[in-house]
């Protein structure tokens, strides 16, 4: 999404560090993701013992994904495109 100005950058990152601050409560360590219609899908193949051996999963967002601080609970879901380009 950024496009290579800092013209509509928001106040509350800091210039170096572009950490993500609660302009609420200045909470800047401890968010919330809040993912809304979460699709689960497991696979499983049946072993010959009849046990099941997970084949791995694949969930999908159906819903909004919202962003929230951990602390006072602001809704912070505009930060939560720069917190997926930061999260590792
Ligand atoms: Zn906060």
């Amino acid at each position: 999404m950024n496009l290579g100005t800092d013209q509509h950058k928001p106040k509350v990152l800091s210039k170096g560090s572009q950490r993500i601050i609660c302009p609420t409560c200045g909470n800047d360590s401890d968010f919330l993701e809040i993912a809304d219609g979460v699709l689960i899908t497991s696979n499983y193949i049946q072993n010959s013992d009849g046990s099941f051996t997970l084949d791995g999963d694949d969930s999908q967002v159906l819903g909004e994904i919202k962003f929230f601080c951990g602390e006072c609970n602001a809704d912070l879901s505009r930060f939560h495109q720069h917190f997926m380009e930061m999260l590792f």
